[in-house]
């Protein structure tokens, strides 16, 4: 599967016909008229230094001569002048006279007190004068000049660049502000031919109802034709939204693939240049190419870099605006006859400008969302088809650790599967590979320069035990699968890792309130056992706190406000976090019932693990020597003899 993709410094072989026909002669005029320039200036430059660096060369009359040379034809008398410059000690000296005349030069040899006398012997004709002025004035002319060609050289070579990273030789002469204001040329759109991306909707997994409603436009790529004798109007363009590394790039080439069409694809950021106007003009020249090689599509990545609301704020981007402006002139003026699809993909949609998203533009919104269980496990095997596997692997069992993870988190496993393979020197990747290669994406690689002292390590165990056990006594849903302590890049110093049995799209005020009872086990433990707080509940706190706020804020699911919306979320696919739209009053009561839930879960979590002291030493214990446990292991400790059962304590509202 190879990708052609044309860098945007060549031109595509049908791009030379086609534009450059019309301007070829205008083009090497103008490159005619600037090497004129070049020549002339630097004949100028060497003119003036050859008149002040090298006067006399010019002449060519001169001679270098010796010093014992100056001194036997003084002593001969042949010498009929002697010019000393003071300073430099250079002598100039001329033997004979009128047109027979000849000038030498030499150096005074250092501390020569007889010369005088010498020359007056031979009734020498002999002066001295101060350094040359000319010399002076050649250092006042460089001082001055330097900066103005070190100017024009920077502008020259500016010119050039831009002109390259272009592709674009029609655009700039000399004369035009020495490169700066140029180049308002090519888009530096990467045209990518359809055939050839060779991504299909068989390289997408999961996405069915984004892949079902691009099915639509495949067809209209097809045959826009068909569309057009009815009269019915396709949709300009669809925007992609959903959150990062979900698929969006890789469907937008598929249908490009599907239709077997040409890909133009160029990233929002793109068009936002440090030269006003530059972003428009390359709007226009993507629409100009799209044009020509309809049908096709043409795809605006991380669309909400050009596309963000206008608003009156201070920070007012005039680039950014034109661009916009220019984009949403082109999206309504094009004959979509023809066959022309944008698509844009973004993971802040809430940003965008109205005028972006009214129909006739961007008016079909697909949402791509994070895979399912189902999903995830498509994604894992379709990305598992690329590397050697050994026989009989469950992806389901991983699909069902890693809630939440995206489609490039699940590619990205995969990989790091194999590297660990390979690590391992083995030639497949083994479930082990798969599962530890979870951990790695989730947490980061294990960090073997941290090493933690018998202490920490075993308040470690007890913090993630407590967390363990807090989850285990609840409805069962979320069973623990994994305990370990061994420090991670990310920043972790072990972590429990909970899975979900089934996945489901609900979640009630009480398995809320159960998250926010685990998150704060581990703080718990510490307390319990050692009587201290340390720095490594700092993440549990912070996520408890999140839910708390969240219940309260959004969810309406606090007795203190009822229904009442507090807060207004924001970017939904990154974090989603809440602004309050509400008094300051209220702002401090909700304050209050955050902090009373994260301190009902906390009180919760206590009184768990004092119920079950003995078996939070003996797991703790039990992991601090193995550093990593299983789901299994734990349980079985749990459950063990004592007759242990699982099981809530009396919860008090
Ligand atoms: P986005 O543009 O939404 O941020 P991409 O389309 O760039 O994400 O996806 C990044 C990578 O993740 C893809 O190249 C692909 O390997 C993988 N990927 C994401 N979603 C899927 C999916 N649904 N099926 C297969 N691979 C996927
Ligand atoms: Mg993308
Ligand atoms: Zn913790």
């Amino acid at each position: 599967m190879t990708v052609r993709v044309i860098p945007s410094g060549t031109k595509p072989a049908w791009h030379k016909e086609k534009i450059q026909d019309m301007d070829t002669n205008d083009k090497n005029r103008r490159k005619r008229q600037s090497m004129t320039l070049y020549v002339l200036l630097g004949l100028l430059l060497l003119a003036l230094l050859r008149s002040f660096v090298f006067p006399s060369v010019i002449n060519g009359s001169v001679r270098e001569t010796s010093y014992s040379d100056f001194l036997s034809k003084v002593d001969s008398g042949e010498v009929t002048k002697v010019d000393l410059t003071t300073d430099s000690g250079e002598i100039t000296y001329q033997t004979g006279e009128g047109p027979s005349a000849q000038l030498y030069r030499t150096t005074q040899f250092p501390n020569d007190s007889t010369l005088v006398t010498r020359l007056e012997e031979a009734g020498v004709d002999f002066s001295a004068h101060l350094p040359d002025e000319s010399a002076t004035l050649l250092v006042y002319l460089l001082i001055n000049l330097l900066p103005l060609i070190i100017f024009l050289f920077g502008g020259w070579l500016l010119n050039r660049r831009l002109r390259k990273e272009l592709g674009d030789d029609n655009s700039m002469s000399f004369g035009g502000g020495f490169g700066i204001g140029g180049g308002l040329g090519r888009s530096g759109a990467k045209e990518v031919r359809g055939e050839e991306t060779g991504v299909t909707f068989r390289d997408v997994a999961g996405q069915d109802e984004a892949k079902e409603s691009l099915q639509e436009i495949v067809g209209f790529l097809k045959n826009p034709d068909r569309y057009a004798e009815i009269g019915a109007k396709l949709p300009h363009g669809a925007l992609l939204v959903g959150p990062p590394g979900t698929g969006k790039t890789l469907l937008a080439k598929a249908v490009a693939g599907e239709a077997n069409v040409p890909f133009f694809s160029i990233s929002g950021s793109e068009f936002v240049e440090m030269f006003v106007g530059r972003g428009a003009a390359k709007v226009r020249d993507l629409f100009k190419q799209a044009n020509d090689k309809a049908p096709c599509i043409v795809f605006i990545d991380e669309i909400d870099a050009v596309g963000k609301r206008r608003d009156s704020s201070f920070t007012s981007n005039d680039e950014r605006e034109q661009t916009l402006n220019q984009l949403l002139a082109e999206m309504d003026g094009f004959d979509n006859h023809k066959g022309i699809v944008v698509f844009a993909a973004t993971n802040r949609p809430e940003s965008l400008d109205p005028a972006l998203t009214r129909p006739g533009r961007f008016d079909r919104r697909i949402p791509v969302e994070l895979p399912d269980l189902a999903g995830r496990e498509a994604i894992l095997k379709l990305h598992a088809n690329d590397v050697k596997m050994e026989a009989g692997i469950d992806f389901g069992v991983i699909a069902r650790q890693t809630p939440g993870a995206s489609g490039a988190d699940l590619a990205n496993m995969i990989n790091e599967a194999a590297l660990r393979a390979v690590r391992m020197g083995r030639n497949r990747v083994s479930q082990a590979d798969i599962l530890e290669s979870v951990d790695v994406v989730i947490a980061g690689e294990k960090k073997k320069s941290t090493v933690l002292s018998e202490h920490e390590k075993e308040v470690v165990a007890y913090h993630e035990t407590g967390h363990a056990i807090v989850a285990a006594v609840q409805d069962g849903k979320k069973p623990v699968s994994k305990i370990t302590i061994v420090p991670r890049t990310g920043g972790a110093l072990g972590f429990t890792m909970q899975t979900e049995e089934d996945e489901h799209y609900l979640t009630t005020r009480e398995e809320y309130k159960q998250q926010i009872a685990v998150l704060c086990g581990g703080r718990a433990a510490e307390e319990l056992i050692f009587g201290q707080m340390t720095s490594g509940a700092a993440n549990d706190i912070e996520r408890a706190t999140k839910i708390a706020r969240a219940m309260v804020t959004q969810l309406g699911m606090s007795e203190r406000f009822g229904m009442m919306a507090l807060g207004q979320s924001r970017n939904q696919y990154l974090g989603g976090d809440a602004t309050l739209t509400c008094s300051e009053g209220t702002a401090q009561e909700i304050d209050a019932e955050v902090q009373r839930l994260v301190e009902e879960g906390h009180q919760t979590a206590l009184e768990t693990l004092r119920r079950n002291r003995f078996k939070l030493h003996e797991i703790a214990h039990y992991l601090q020597r193995k550093e990593t446990i299983t789901g299994e292991e734990f349980m079985r400790i749990l459950t063990r003899d004592d007759g242990f059962a699982p099981r809530m304590p009396a919860a008090e509202e």
